[in-house]
């Protein structure tokens, strides 16, 4: 059987996660408890749902218009195995960009001293953006949370777009599927209190 892995949610085409039209991963699962987290659903470790990591692959090979992939949580590197399973398929059998959100610094990831972590973080992925969500230090650039929050271009793909990630200016787009209504991007903080307000988490 193959490698499974627990996502919170996953869409295929979005274009507020990075350079272009991209399919997005939300793994499920996270043990932090960052203060304005935005996606609290997507922390407990049994939420969510199990998925083929072969299934995902299927589903993205279908697409031929796509970027890249933007894997976010929850918190990715939990589950390690089917996140490296998931990425090394992406980069044997598609030419997608990978862009991996984690709540982990790269100095942490680094000091794991795990083979696939070291594989990860050295090239499987093309660009991190590492390090936890510090409601304080939220000051509106586009694409990652907070200041603290690092933009590691781990291979050149991303580079021509650096400029991407200093913008003060964030963007989000609102889907309804299943059921339910996702907000996906990175949100400014009024947009987040005003969506919360609405739905507000469990
Ligand atoms: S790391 Fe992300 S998902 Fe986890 S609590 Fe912090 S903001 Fe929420």
């Amino acid at each position: 059987m193959g490698e499974r892995i627990r996502l919170h949610n996953m869409v295929l085409h979005t274009r507020v996660l990075g350079p272009g039209t991209r399919a997005a991963i939300w793994t499920q699962g996270c043990e932090r408890r960052c203060p304005g987290c935005m996606s609290p659903s997507s922390r407990p470790l049994d939420g969510g749902y199990w998925v083929d990591v072969d299934l995902i692959m299927k589903e993205l090979s279908g697409l031929g218009d796509l970027e890249g992939v933007t894997i976010s949580g929850g918190e990715p590197f939990l589950q390690i195995r089917p996140l490296h399973s998931l990425l090394c398929a992406l980069r044997r059998e598609t030419k997608l960009g990978i862009i991996l959100y984690t709540g982990y610094t790269m100095e942490e990831l680094r000091s794991m001293d795990q083979p696939q972590v070291a594989d990860i973080i050295t090239g499987l992925a093309d660009l991190i953006i590492d390090g936890p969500y510090l409601d304080q230090l939220n000051d509106g650039t586009a694409l990652k949370g907070s200041g603290n929050q690092g933009v590691n271009f781990i291979t050149d793909r991303y580079l021509p777009f650096q400029a991407l990630y200093q913008q003060k200016k964030r963007e989000i787009e609102i889907i309804a599927a299943k059921g339910e209504m996702f907000l996906i991007g990175v949100p400014a903080k009024d947009t987040l209190e005003e969506w919360q307000r609405i739905f507000p988490p469990f």
